[in-house]
Parts: C-alpha cells; sequence; structure tokens
C-alpha cells in the first residue's frame, strides 16, 4: 500500500462543486481584488478563531511583514525568534531591517522554550515571535510574563495552527497580533496564496488595512509607504467555503494523530505527546528518532510518505551567515532538526492508511 505524505486533490475532488459554484460566483461578479467575498471572509474567519477582526492579506509571509511594520520595528532593532520554524518567522525581523535573534525551543512542544527567552531581551529587543508550530499551542503564560517583563509585544505566528487554543484562549488573540497563512497546504488552505491578521488592538489591524493597498485609504493620497497585499476574491471565495469544513478536518487530524499515538510501539520514538496547555491541531504529526534517516528509507520502502520539517534550524542557513552563529549555538533547535521526521496527517487519510503507517513504524 502507497500513503503519500500529502494528496491535496482528495479535499478538493470532494469540494469541486462546491468551491467551484463559488468561484464562478465571484467572476461573474468580477470581484477579483478584496470586495465582498473578502469581507465576507475575514467576518467569519475572525469568528470561528474567536478574535475581534480579522485583515485578509495574500499570504501568511506578507501578514508577518505588515505585523512588523504596524509595530513600527526597523533597522537597528532585534526581534526574537525560535530557531525551529519556517523560514518566513523570521523574515518578520529581516523584511523590516531587523535583526532576528534565535531562541531555542523545547522538545516537547517544538516550540520557543520560555526558560531561555528572557536572557535573550537586550535594550534593542523590539519583539517577540512566537510560532504555535505543527499545530501546538507554544507555552504561552511563560511567554508573555517575560513579555510584560519587558513590555516586548509578542506576535503569534499561527500559519500552522488555526483553531488551535491555549487553555481555552484561541491563537492569535493572546498576544498583540496573529498572522495566519491559507497557503494549499496548511489546515485551511486556499487554491492559490492568502493570509490574515488578527489582533486585539485596533490600530494594528487599522495600518495593517493601509498599509495592504498601498498606504490608501483616500484614492491616490499614501498617508505612508504601503504594498500591494489585497486578498483575492477568488481565493476568498475558495476560503468561504472551505472554512466550513475546518472544525471536522481538525477534529479528524485530531482522530488520526490519537490512533498513530495509541499504535506506535517503536523503541527510542518520541511522539507527540498531549499537554494540558491545549491539544495540537496537528498541521503535522511529528516524531523524533535517533537514527531517523533509517527509518525514513525503511518507511519509503514500505510506501509511506513523509517528510523532513525542518531538516536545519534557522541560525544555520546561509542566508543568517553573516549574524555569525555556530553550529551548537541553538542546541535543541539543532537536535530536533536532526531527529524529526513527519508522518502523513490530513483529514482525508482512510483507517487503512493509518494501519499501514503504524505497521510500518513498528517494523523498523
Ligand atoms: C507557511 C508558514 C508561513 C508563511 O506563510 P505563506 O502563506 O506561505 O507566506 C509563516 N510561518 C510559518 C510557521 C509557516 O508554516
Amino acid at each position: 500500500m502507497n500513503v503519500p505524505f500529502l494528496d491535496l486533490s482528495r479535499q478538493h475532488k470532494a469540494l469541486r462543486d462546491e468551491v467551484l459554484a463559488a468561484l464562478a460566483a465571484t467572476y461573474d461578479a468580477n470581484r477579483f481584488c478584496l470586495g465582498r467575498d473578502v469581507e465576507d471572509f475575514e467576518r467569519a474567519f475572525a469568528a470561528a478563531s474567536g478574535a475581534s477582526d480579522c485583515v485578509g492579506v495574500n499570504n501568511g509571509t506578507t501578514a508577518l511583514h505588515l505585523v512588523a511594520r504596524a509595530l513600527e520595528i526597523g533597522p537597528g532593532d532585534e526581534v526574537i525568534v525560535p530557531a525551529f520554524t519556517f523560514i518566513a518567522s523570521a523574515w518578520t525581523a529581516s523584511y523590516v531591517g531587523a535583526r532576528p535573534v534565535f531562541a531555542d525551543i523545547d522538545l516537547e512542544t517544538f516550540t520557543l522554550d520560555p526558560a531561555q527567552l528572557d536572557a535573550l531581551v537586550t535594550p534593542r529587543t523590539r519583539a517577540i515571535v512566537v510560532v504555535h508550530l505543527f499545530g501546538q499551542p507554544a507555552r504561552m503564560d511563560e511567554i508573555l510574563a517575560v513579555a510584560a517583563k519587558h513590555r516586548l509585544p509578542v506576535i503569534e505566528d499561527c500559519a500552522q495552527a488555526h483553531l488551535a487554543s491555549y487553555r481555552g484562549r484561541p491563537v492569535g488573540t493572546m498576544g498583540d497580533a496573529g498572522t495566519f497563512s491559507f497557503y494549499p497546504t496548511k489546515n485551511l488552505g486556499a487554491c492559490g496564496e492568502g493570509g490574515a491578521i488578527v489582533s486585539r488592538r485596533p490600530e494594528i489591524l487599522a495600518a495593517s488595512r493601509l498599509m495592504r493597498v498601498h498606504g490608501s485609504n483616500v484614492r491616490y493620497r499614501h498617508d505612508t509607504v504601503g504594498y500591494n497585499y489585497r486578498m483575492e476574491g477568488f481565493q476568498a471565495a475558495a476560503l468561504n467555503v472551505k472554512l466550513g469544513h475546518l472544525q471536522a478536518w481538525t477534529a479528524r487530524r485530531r482522530e488520526i494523530a490519537r490512533r498513530y499515538s495509541a499504535g506506535i510501539r517503536l523503541a527510542d520514538t518520541a511522539i507527540p505527546v498531549v499537554l494540558e496547555i491545549g491539544e495540537s491541531v496537528y498541521h503535522q504529526y511529528t516524531i523524533r528518532h535517533p537514527r531517523r534517516d533509517a527509518l525514513r528509507e525503511h518507511l519509503a520502502r514500505l510506501g509511506v510518505g513523509t517528510d523532513l520539517i525542518y531538516p536545519a534550524p534557522l541560525h544555520l542557513q546561509p542566508c543568517y551567515a553573516e549574524l555569525g552563529y555556530a553550529p551548537g549555538s541553538v542546541p535543541v533547535a539543532e537536535e530536533a532538526a536532526r531527529t524529526v521526521l513527519s508522518l502523513p496527517i490530513f483529514a482525508e487519510l482512510t483507517d487503512a492508511e493509518i494501519d499501514h503507517v503504524v505497521a510500518a513504524v513498528n517494523s523498523f
């Protein structure tokens, strides 16, 4: 049996009629850039996410850029970012000319380790980026306590954590702002690119709204240097359809994770644990194993697709060589990069496929 790491075509086949009808309506109304579909989606996504309001943009990376601009971070500033995440988390600093300062993670959650955070704060620190990686909420109370002590804003990168919550509080609503991605492979994916910003601070939302359309609220008057970061009508139309399925998809991801966790018996394997701070929404189901590469080859031979997310931490990326981080300088992130292996997890996986993955792992 072949189990793909991810097969989006199953979801898109099932939703074909529903999504194409929505796209046709948007087409017939010529609502291509912003417009009613986007406004409807912003309202619906804010409601689903427990947020007061939401600004739709063209992807999750530009959402982070707008928040960094709204917080007036710039050259000479430092932004603390976990070293184990997707690169775009660090662009939050780099796009505005600030320096990313890479923080280590804890291996249980794969998220920013609050115990090591305070030591990274300097007089130049201007913000902390927290990533709810793989759908697992980060340890927010401890992180927010450090942020409050130094009066630093917290940006929650929720690109992998739609509908996740920490001790009952929705991700994106605990810090100063939260950003989401609707890249097709995310838990909620557009038929193309999309992103969103939520915030409990109305001025951050207002600044983001202004900057996503060239810094202009009044035609041909530009109050600030802005961007073309509009969300497209087609993407919002597709997202409006898909948002209606997100709760069920999330429940199925959690069901698959429970089956994996109950079934995997391979020695020396660290499996995701369900913490009292809030259950993951399992953007990834990521295990760790000391012989990760051999395990991956074994699974490939048995037809099980896997991925290395992420094979290298950010502080050792070529683009940040000039920052001068040496191997060993952010050790837990490096250990994660050496040992992680992500198994297939998407709502349309069948029970037989799940059983095959479990048996394949256990036969290593
Ligand atoms: C996907 C992702 C992003 C970027 O989102 P895009 O929509 O692809 O620009 C940012 N941060 C994390 C953690 C992501 O996984």
